[in-house]
């Protein structure tokens, strides 16, 4: 049976932040077949839009059998059943925003998914985390690793350890 990898970036700044990163995760864990490594916890101001609520986000790798839009769909579902509300376009505060940033080596362009995630190598509260866990894996698309697009990154927003994996 064959299997697949992804790296998920999970975001959240209202309510329990810690609680809701636990809780999405133990979700997950449920319909994929293992968690491969967690990243450290970070916390990061907005990005996007004012608010007092500084976030917290983490990275995980997962082992899965489902497809890219499979997976999708289970994170949708689990960012509404934490009680998640889409408000509109644009940014916002969430309970949790869960991410596909890499789904093995591919790149998928359609209406509903973009993979590897758009804006990931822009963003140091992605870069951060990603870099933590896999410095080495190459972005299928810009061909660099995480390390090297981390490294090379303009955004210099704070990203703060929150609480280690180690
Ligand atoms: P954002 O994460 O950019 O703040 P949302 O969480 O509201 O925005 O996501 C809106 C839509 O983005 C999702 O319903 C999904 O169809 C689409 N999308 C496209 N590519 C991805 C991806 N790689 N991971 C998660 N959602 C994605
Ligand atoms: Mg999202």
């Amino acid at each position: 049976m064959t299997s697949n990898k992804a790296y998920i970036l999970l975001g959240t700044n209202l309510g329990n932040r810690e609680e809701n990163l636990e809780k999405a995760i133990e979700k997950i864990s449920r319909f994929c077949i293992r968690i491969i490594v967690r990243s450290s916890v970070f916390e990061t101001a907005p990005w996007g839009f004012e608010s007092d609520n500084l976030f917290l986000n983490q990275v995980i790798w997962i082992e899965t059998q489902l497809n890219a839009y499979e997976l999708l769909d289970k994170l949708i579902k689990t960012e509404k059943q934490l009680g998640r509300k889409r408000i509109g376009t644009g940014y916002h505060s969430r309970t949790i925003d869960l991410d596909i940033l890499y789904f093995n080596d591919e790149i998928i362009q359609s209406e509903s998914l973009t993979i590897p995630h758009p804006r990931l190598h822009t963003r140091s509260f992605t870069m951060v985390p990603m870099a933590e866990i896999a410095p080495n894996f190459i972005h299928p698309g810009l061909q660099c690793s995480q390390k090297e697009i981390l490294d090379k990154l303009v955004d210099k927003n704070e990203v703060v350890l929150h609480i280690s994996s180690e």
